[in-house]
């Protein structure tokens, strides 16, 4: 798997680490355990369309806060283009929904092991906790995780590396074995008790769930997949934010549920996309893409804004801009049902 993956990694005498941080406590705690050994630690925090997007465009910020919170030195890397060809296709397969976690750690991993030179590190380390997950953190899965991420030897798990065999690092007397812990299942007990002897505060709750793994959001990217195959990671942004409609020439229309999803999905607007506002009143804001067949489905996107924007009797007014060889368009036309909506909604 080394040679498929172009990297050919050895271990270096280099007391440094890359250590995988996603910003949860394993990974803080992975960083401390690390650091506690005199190994300089590099933290890295990967961004994709699913997770860590709130971080584009203020990293300098957010590395500076880690760093004053937790003492750790932070690199935001953006792996987006990568992740979702990745996603489209996982070799390992989905877990119950879109969510690919064992080719996700692979990835990430993978990144590590190929950034290990560029910050003179010898070795990479995770968060990674022995039977918390169900389907990336089995044994066996992490085994095939370590494999196929090239990493092979080179990756210490350091709160269960106690259930595992010594690791490269580890034999190299990069890192001391009998310092390192063995935790292991869903329990977060020792983890907290940890984070107390270490003074560490304020770490974030358990993250409520990765959107790959929303059964909403995933049945919507399939589909989404399905019609657009070549779609990117502003695609898949946009397909995170707002009510989401397939029109019949397949076009695809995002419609803002408050005022913070309407700004930001007039944020996203890209060339060929066409805006739909209500002309004179408040109403949502609605992008409309991949529009193949503009005067058939017009119509139908109006109305659906128009619903949104709890029109009821009256017929609304909604303006489309935004495209760049037409002029604005006004059309009158009534708010659709809601057998309609349901149609249509993905
Ligand atoms: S839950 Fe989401 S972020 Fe975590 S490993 Fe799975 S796909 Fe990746």
């Amino acid at each position: 798997m080394l040679e498929a993956t172009g990297i050919k990694p050895v271990i270096t005498d280099n007391k440094a680490c890359l250590v995988l941080y996603s910003g949860g406590l394993d990974s803080i705690l992975a960083c401390r355990v690390i650091q506690e050994q005199g190994v300089r630690v590099t933290a890295v925090q990967f961004i994709t369309p699913f997770f860590g997007g709130s971080l584009k465009g203020r990293e300098g910020n957010h590395v500076r806060a880690v760093f004053e919170k937790y003492g750790i030195t932070l690199e935001v890397v953006d792996i987006s283009d990568e992740y979702l060809k990745m996603l489209k296709k996982p070799p390992h397969g989905y877990g119950k929904y879109m969510n690919p976690c064992i080719d996700c750690k692979i990835l990430m991993i993978r990144n590590a092991v190929r950034l290990l030179n560029r910050f003179g590190a010898s070795f990479i380390a995770t968060g990674e906790v022995l039977g918390q997950r169900p389907m990336s953190q089995r044994r066996d899965a992490l085994g095939v995780i370590e494999r196929d991420s090239g990493a092979n030897g080179l990756l210490v798990r350091p709160l269960s590396a106690l259930h595992f065999s010594a690791t490269d690092a580890e034999r190299a007397g990069l890192i001391d074995r009998r310092r390192l812990l063995s935790i292991a299942g869903r329990g977060r007990k020792e983890q907290i008790a940890l984070a107390e002897r270490y003074g560490i505060e304020g770490y974030p709750a358990p993250a409520g769930g990765c959107v790959l793994a929303d059964p909403i959001i995933s049945r919507r990217l399939k589909r989404l997949f399905r019609l657009y195959p070549a779609m990117d990671a502003g695609d898949c942004v946009l397909a995170r934010v707002g009510r989401h409609f397939i029109l019949p020439d397949n076009s695809w229309l995002v419609v803002g549920r408050n005022q913070r999803e309407n700004t930001r999905i007039l944020s996203m607007w890209r060339e060929n996309d066409r805006v739909l506002e209500l002309d004179g009143g408040p109403g949502p804001s609605v992008l409309w893409r991949y529009v193949s067949k503009p005067l058939e489905a017009m119509n139908l996107a109006a109305g659906i804004l128009c619903r949104y924007a709890r029109l009821k009797e009256e017929p609304g007014r909604v303006r489309f801009s935004g495209f760049k060889s037409e002029e604005d368009v006004i059309i009158e036309t009534m708010s659709v049902g809601q057998e309609i909506v349901e149609e249509y909604r993905i």
